[in-house]
């Protein structure tokens, strides 16, 4: 059996896509806001003379709306985003980041907790607290 995080019932959503953003309302906007943004977005579009272009873009405000109307879906959206962020975040970060390689480093002369770049040569390093040389073993 398929697990997904979409049950059959909710609106198709696509979390890559930031329908907040579609509809040019903050992620925590009330209902009301979001109905009155999807309208007044969709009624520039009715008015816009290249319809056959503006049809994609449509689709996607329909779909914008349709998930973040239904509070189920816009529940399962937002946690679905919040994934998707984390792993996007991670995966930016990976695998140049410094920060993200960082180790902690006990001092072994005072035992203070020294933050480093992972590839910091502790030969050449020093402690923050006293200044004792974090590769000299004990
Ligand atoms: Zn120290």
């Amino acid at each position: 059996m398929i697990v997904t995080d979409q049950p059959a019932a909710l609106p198709k959503f696509d979390p890559a896509v930031d329908y907040y953003a579609l509809l040019q309302v903050h992620p925590r906007a009330h209902a009301e806001v979001i109905k009155r943004a999807y309208r007044a977005i969709l009624g520039v579009l009715g008015a816009h003379p290249d319809l056959g272009g503006m049809h994609d873009h449509a689709v996607r405000l329909n779909e914008a709306y349709a998930v973040l109307s239904h509070p189920a879906a816009r529940r399962a959206y937002d946690a679905a985003r919040r994934r998707q962020t984390l792993r996007t975040r991670l995966i930016k970060r990976a695998p140049g980041d410094r920060a993200l390689r960082a180790r902690i480093v006990r001092c072994p002369r005072c035992g203070a907790k020294n933050r480093l770049p992972a590839d910091t040569d502790l030969a050449y390093a020093v402690c923050g607290k006293c200044r004792g040389v974090l590769g000299v073993e004990r």
